[in-house]
């Protein structure tokens, strides 16, 4: 039987070399982040041990962080470590840092990506309900050229993304917090630390004069993908905060969405926290 030892692992010495590897069938490898899911994965038998894999850990063009014009580029590779610590991600992305520090322990954030934790396309991905709310882009590349793909399209099932077996997801770029917004972002789990989500979200609101102008909130591990609540979203906007409201929004948040059971929670419980949840991520 194979096993991880059998894995040819390569080591490209730039994007365009792995770019042109992933192109063609024959010399094309898994592509590997921080290998924090990977390898759990493939020791556990729940990936296939593949013929190759390619790592992507050394190359620069996938680092950094920096501030352009459509919003705040994150290159692929960019760790929860860097995410959490970056002056820039705290002060233009708080709710995208705060969930970044609460990935795993402090190995798991130094050695995990926020193209792993995208790409590995699990309904519990911390960082999906944080990219969600911006109504960003992520960037993939292959041999041919790069396209731009709204992060609301990204998760098109379980564990599938829109990106081709000839593609390398390269960046993300997030529009910063808007003047007057606010992010929030609320994980729960049956313990504070190292533990996978039974239910997250985040939210980016504005609310001018005690109004609400506008809403985002988006919820993690209550459907296959993570899910934005646009009945919600387009309620708020207009209504005035107060118990009232927060007691309606809790209501409406538990009633549009629809969990399953699965071994970390219950569909009841999950329903249940959702409009909790999302009443906690509004109030100030
Ligand atoms: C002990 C432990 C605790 C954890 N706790 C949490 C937690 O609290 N919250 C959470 O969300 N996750 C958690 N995880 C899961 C994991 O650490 C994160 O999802 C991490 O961000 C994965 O990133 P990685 O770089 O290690 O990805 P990898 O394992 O290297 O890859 C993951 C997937 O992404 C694909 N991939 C990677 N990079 C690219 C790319 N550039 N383009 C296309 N595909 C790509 C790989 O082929 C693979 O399918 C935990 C894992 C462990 C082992």
């Amino acid at each position: 039987m194979r096993t991880v030892e059998d894995i040819e692992i390569r080591f490209p010495g730039s994007l365009a070399e792995a770019l042109a590897w992933q192109a063609d069938e024959k010399t094309r490898g898994r592509p590997l982040a921080g290998g924090t899911d990977l390898m759990v994965q493939w020791e556990s038998g729940v990936a296939a041990i593949p013929e190759r894999a390619v790592s992507l850990w050394g190359l620069k063009e996938l680092k950094g962080i920096r501030e352009t014009p459509r919003g705040i580029e994150i290159g692929a590779m960019t760790t929860h470590t860097e995410l959490r610590s970056s002056p820039l991600v705290r002060e233009k992305l708080p709710a995208l840092a705060a969930a970044a520090a609460t990935v795993g322990g402090r190995q798991i954030q130094n050695r995990g990506t926020i193209a792993g934790n995208v790409a590995n396309a699990s309904p519990a991905g911390d960082l999906a309900p944080t990219l969600l709310i911006t109504d960003g882009l992520a960037t993939a590349a292959s041999a041919s050229g790069r396209r731009d793909i709204p992060l609301a399209k990204l998760f098109t099932g379980y564990r599938k993304l829109d990106v081709r077996a000839d593609e390398l997801l390269v960046s993300f770029t997030l529009p910063a917090l808007p003047a007057g917004a606010r992010e929030k972002f609320h994980k729960i789990g049956t313990r504070a630390a190292q533990a996978i989500s039974k239910v997250m979200g985040a939210c980016r609101v504005r609310v001018q004069n005690g109004t609400i102008v506008s809403l985002a909130v988006s919820l993690g591990s209550v459907a296959p993908v993570p899910v934005r609540l646009p009945e919600l979203e387009q309620w708020i906007a207009g209504r005035r905060v107060d118990l009232n409201l927060l007691e309606e929004v809790e209501r409406r948040a538990s009633a549009e969405v629809h969990p399953i059971d699965d071994i970390r929670s219950t569909a009841t419980y999950r329903k249940w926290v959702s409009g909790r949840l999302v009443r906690a991520l509004l109030e100030a």
